[in-house]
């Protein structure tokens, strides 16, 4: 069976575009008890952005920190519970941050519309009903989470994503001056998720000419912004970082991530290592699945001066190595991309806690 893949509903891009919001969502406010949730990250509390959000009489700015943890369940039960007991149900939701704010819009979006926990619905389509309107913002470039089918989210068993097509946005804004403020390694280990979805999503057996063309341009893009000559945080990079995430997403609807999105899933689950890092962390030493693709990015490394821990693994317990190594054993799906389909003849647990050694 091939992937049938929903795409976001509406996308605008270009600096300044942020100001088209209020216009965008004004026809949506008819919908349900016609008010809008906006959660933003809460870097932007106090900034000028907050006063160029659109908002009317009865919308709701939810700030919400997303370090040191990325988005759990009950952040988003909680979220959907106090929206639906104060104020009703929502006519839309926005996400203005990165992949954790965009994440926390998504899966709230779908549990205003389903009951219980969003832990009930954590895996590919299990989600029962079309969410309520909801509209992508990013503020940093490279998950891709902006155009993905998932909203990844920590439970207390799982780190797992809601999948389903009613998880991705019927509204995107790529406003890439939003990303001028984003401190430089931050800049770095998220831009390189886009560098490392690119790379995984061709090393592999689900490769094929979709995920090729956007994959292709992707990559280029990344080189321009992080290894050309011209490389660096500037407005002419950050507009292609904004498209790089993109197309490095829409690469991956048609692919599949594989062995260092596997272990960095291990990092965040157990040690709460943020995304982007735990797989700059992981990708480091991964020769063995992407050859040349490591000495470039260390390359990229070394340019720009990032801040990259080694031997961190010389800290962990074995009950953690075990505990990470269990993790990210249990995502076959990625394995299978990377190995092929007899993976578990070629890879043992005992062989991913010799990788999570190598960290
Ligand atoms: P993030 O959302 O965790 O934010 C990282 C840091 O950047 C935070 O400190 C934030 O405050 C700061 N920041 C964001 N925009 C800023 C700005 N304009 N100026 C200054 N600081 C800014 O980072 P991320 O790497 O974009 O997202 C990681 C999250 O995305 C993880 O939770 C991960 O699970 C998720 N993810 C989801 C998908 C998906 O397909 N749904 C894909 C990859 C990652
Ligand atoms: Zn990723």
């Amino acid at each position: 069976m091939h992937k049938n893949f929903k795409n976001i509903d509406r996308v605008v891009f270009g600096r300044g575009c942020f100001n088209q919001m209020g216009d965008i969502i004004a026809p949506v406010r008819e919908e349900n008890d016609g008010f809008f949730v906006f959660v933003v990250d809460s870097y932007f509390r106090g900034k000028e952005l907050v006063d160029r959000i659109p908002t009317q009489a009865g919308d709701i700015i939810e700030f919400i920190n997303v370090v040191p943890e990325e988005p759990t369940t009950d952040q988003v039960d909680e979220l959907r519970d106090y929206v639906l007991e104060k104020h009703g149900m929502p006519a839309g939701i926005a996400g203005i941050g990165g992949g954790a704010i965009m994440d926390i819009a998504k899966a709230t979006a779908l549990m205003f519309k389903n009951e219980g926990s969003s832990q009930l619905y954590q895996g590919l389509n299990l989600i029962k009903k079309p969410g309520i309107y909801h509209i992508g913002v990013p503020t940093i470039s490279g998950t891709g989470a902006e155009c993905s089918m998932t909203a990844v989210l920590t439970g207390p068993v799982k780190k797992l994503g809601l999948k389903c097509d009613w998880t991705v946005f019927n509204q995107v804004i790529l406003d890439p001056e939003l990303t001028t403020s984003v401190p430089k390694n931050q800049w770095f280990y998220t831009g390189m998720d886009t560098y490392i979805h690119d790379i995984e999503a061709e090393s592999g057996i689900f490769y094929n000419a979709f995920s090729k063309a956007y994959g292709d341009q992707s990559l280029q893009l990344c080189r321009e912004v992080f290894a050309g000559e011209n490389a660096g945080q500037n407005p002419e990079n950050d507009d292609k970082l904004m498209i790089a995430s993109l197309f490095g997403g829409l690469s991956l609807t048609y692919s599949e991530v594989g062995a260092c999105h596997a272990l960095s899933y291990g990092l965040s689950k157990i040690l709460g290592m943020k995304h982007g890092f735990a797989n700059c962390i992981a990708f480091n030493h991964l020769e063995e699945f992407y050859g040349d693709a490591v000495a470039e990015f260390r390359s990229m490394v070394e340019r720009h001066e990032i801040d990259l821990p080694q031997n961190l693994s010389a800290e962990w317990s074995e009950e953690t190595i075990h505990q990470m190594a269990e993790i990210a054993y249990n995502l076959p799906h990625m394995w299978i991309h990377a190995l092929g389909h007899d993976w578990e003849n070629k890879l043992t647990l005992d062989g991913i806690k010799a990788m999570y050694r190598r960290l």
